[in-house]
């Protein structure tokens, strides 16, 4: 008899990956020889600096790295995030208790719901958002519950809008600024919100910093645990990956409030045995050594690629409004022209990926995400190859 390998509900619940599908469509087009640019994935496309690398490799080359790792991360690690997090945020932690080593930052906003939400309870997600919150939520049989992000609230959530009954249930709520997929940014004002609503309505709050080193125009993203009462109610996912474009190597980690790590911890401990300690190695060179340098003279490519494509959208009618943090544009298409009809046309005219706003969620429909981890030269062909769809589109609705 063959055994049935029928998924589980949980399993069946949850949507494809995202950028499976869009995966898929793009190697069809390959496949017929065109020449693809892909703008869809926010995937840093520069090489990780090189004093990261070298630090790499004395990681691997002691012995005493090749064992299992502690669950907790190496002291050395931690207190080297609670030093740049005092140094570059105003904000102290506890090396022992309020930092926790994760393999990527997405490792750990996937297994958060599994510590804090039982079937039933409801988390705040933001709509159009990371869709991790949602699966991770899923996986734990909680009820995701969409924040819209509206354009006119600056693609922030209103916490007054939240249904009273909702925010009584709710066990968790993850908010993201610099956003993906909107690229908005959030004063401390609004963390202050964040921290009321979540006092008022006993809920945890996870901020998830990924951008938060991620930003243009002078712009210095504020951390939500600056914000008083934050270190209370939350905790704060940060990584290694866009900041340092080490994307591949799966170095984050989560601070903040001891219990709600400790939460996180025990599910980790049950699942994973920590991060390969050569990599923590490299983590400690990256924050102590700081790469100004390196990271200016990043954040200039990266706000080059983003005039770039902003100017070029707009100079064929587009309206977008450069972003102030991020690695990606969000843009508004004109008149009816779904989210998904959009990104096909882009992919099968003009051979160029865009990522469908609804594959954020609902509230993602009537925009497209653009990256900008392109070369410039790429960005340029892409405006150019965008223009002549994008008229059709004016052309259709007027
Ligand atoms: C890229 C990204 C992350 C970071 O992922 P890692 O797992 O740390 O590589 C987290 N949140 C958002 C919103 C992101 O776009």
């Amino acid at each position: 008899m063959p055994v049935s390998k029928e998924f589980s509900n949980r399993l069946k619940a949850l949507p494809e990956y995202l950028f499976v599908e869009i995966d898929r469509a793009k190697k069809e087009v390959q496949a017929r020889g065109a020449d693809v640019i892909d703008l869809g994935i926010v995937d840093p496309d520069l090489p990780t600096p090189d004093a990261i690398i070298r630090a790499m490799e004395r990681g691997i080359n002691n012995p005493a790295n090749h064992q299992y790792p502690t669950n907790y991360g190496m002291i050395e690690f931690r207190r080297e995030i609670a030093a740049w997090y005092a140094r570059r945020f105003g904000v102290q932690l506890d090396p022992a208790t309020e930092v926790l080593p994760i393999l990527g930052s997405k490792e750990g906003i996937g297994h958060i719901p599994l510590a804090f939400v039982n079937p039933g309870d409801v988390v705040l997600v933001p709509d159009p958002g990371y869709p991790v919150y949602r699966a991770g939520t899923v996986i734990a049989g909680g009820d995701p519950y969409s924040m819209g992000l509206l354009e006119e609230n600056g693609f922030l959530p209103v916490f007054d809008d939240i249904p009273s009954e909702i925010a009584k249930r709710a066990r968790l709520m993850f908010i993201n600024y610099p956003n993906n997929p909107t690229a908005a940014v959030a004063s401390e004002e609004f963390f202050r919100q964040a921290v009321r609503f979540a006092e008022t309505n006993d809920i945890i709050v996870c901020h998830d910093a990924a951008y938060s080193e991620m930003s243009y125009d002078g712009y210095v993203s504020p951390s939500f645990l600056a914000v008083e009462g934050a270190k209370e109610v939350g905790i704060e996912f940060n990584s290694l990956s866009k900041t340092f474009n080490m994307t591949g190597w799966r170095v984050g980690f989560a601070v903040g409030n001891a219990k709600i790590l400790a939460g996180l911890a025990k599910v980790k401990s049950n699942v994973d045995s920590g991060m390969f300690q050569a990599l923590q190695v490299a983590g400690i060179a990256a924050l102590t050594e700081g790469l100004s340098e390196f990271r200016t003279r990043q954040m200039a490519t990266y706000q080059r690629r983003r005039d770039l494509l902003c100017d070029g959208l707009n100079a064929m009618g587009w309206k977008i409004e450069k972003p102030k943090g991020g690695l990606c544009v969000w843009a508004r298409l004109p008149g009816n022209v779904t989210s998904s009809a959009a990104s096909m046309d882009c992919l099968r005219k003009a051979a160029v990926v865009i990522t469908p706003g609804t594959g954020f969620g609902r509230y993602g429909e009537g925009y497209v995400r653009l990256s900008l981890t392109c070369p410039e030269e790429r960005i340029s062909e892409a405006v150019k190859r965008i223009g002549p769809v994008y008229s059709e589109w004016t052309k259709a609705t007027s």
